[in-house]
Parts: structure tokens; C-alpha cells; sequence
């Protein structure tokens, strides 16, 4: 018999949950959207969920550079500067 847990985002009773262990707390949902919901950080400066491993400067987290820099963090950048190689390659 399958044992049914709830899902704390949503409140669904379902057999197929998942257990997800952050440091010292567990959480229980029945969906990666439900789980992302719930534990997803937020952009610092546009709000948007980041799902993948965002950026991060002084301890604030961004979905990309862009954002970052709106904060005044401008360490970041999204791609690296590849001008010196094509300069080598010429
Ligand atoms: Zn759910
Ligand atoms: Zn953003």
C-alpha cells in the first residue's frame, strides 16, 4: 500500500510524492512545479524565479548578470571576453 503524503505548496494528497532536504529541513510535494514554488530563489532585482544556478554577488542572488548590475553589482557578466583569442588567431 502506497503511503499518500501531502504536498505543502498545493495541499494534493498523492501516492507519488517526493521528499526534497534542504540543509536541515525536508519538504514534501507532488510536483517539481509545486517544489520550485516553494523553493526557488527570486531574482533581486526583477523578481523572477531562478530554476537554474542564477548569479550571485554579496550574498544577493540574480536570475542573470543584467539584473545584477541593476543592483549595482557589476563583478558578473553573462559571457567572457573572447576578443584576446581572436586577436591571437589573426
Ligand atoms: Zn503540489
Ligand atoms: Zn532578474
Amino acid at each position: 500500500m502506497a503511503t499518500e503524503q501531502q504536498c505543502e505548496n498545493c495541499g494534493n494528497r498523492y501516492d507519488k510524492t517526493f521528499m526534497v532536504v534542504r540543509g536541515t529541513e525536508t519538504h514534501v510535494f507532488d510536483s517539481f512545479e509545486c517544489a520550485i514554488n516553494v523553493l526557488a530563489p527570486r531574482c533581486g532585482h526583477c523578481d523572477t524565479r531562478i530554476i537554474g544556478h542564477g548569479v550571485e554577488q554579496d550574498g544577493r542572488i540574480f536570475c542573470c548578470a543584467h539584473c545584477a548590475t541593476h543592483e549595482g553589482k557589476t563583478a558578473l557578466t553573462d559571457r567572457a571576453d573572447h576578443r584576446s583569442d581572436e586577436t591571437r588567431l589573426s
